[in-house]
């Protein structure tokens, strides 16, 4: 459920478990980026607009390793 006062979601990214291989940033570039010095996902926007859940969930279903979540 997106914030019910600001109509944003919230995601969360695990950097232990990321592999750094950007399926993420592929499908949300908004919102994903990679360090390509540690190779692990970096959060770009935690509170994205509504808008981009369906891309955010895209994001969250093509990461290997089950790194990204929406939390709320
Ligand atoms: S898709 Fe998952 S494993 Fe790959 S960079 Fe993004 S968070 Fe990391």
């Amino acid at each position: 459920m997106p914030n019910a006062l600001t109509g944003h979601l919230r995601v969360e990214a695990n950097r232990d478990r990321c592999d750094g291989h950007g399926q993420c940033l592929l499908a949300a570039p908004t919102v994903f980026d990679v360090d390509e010095k540690a190779n692990k996902v970096i959060l770009l926007d935690p509170e994205p607009v509504e808008g981009l859940r369906a891309a955010v969930q895209r994001a969250v279903s093509m990461c290997p390793m089950g790194a990204l979540e929406i939390v709320g």
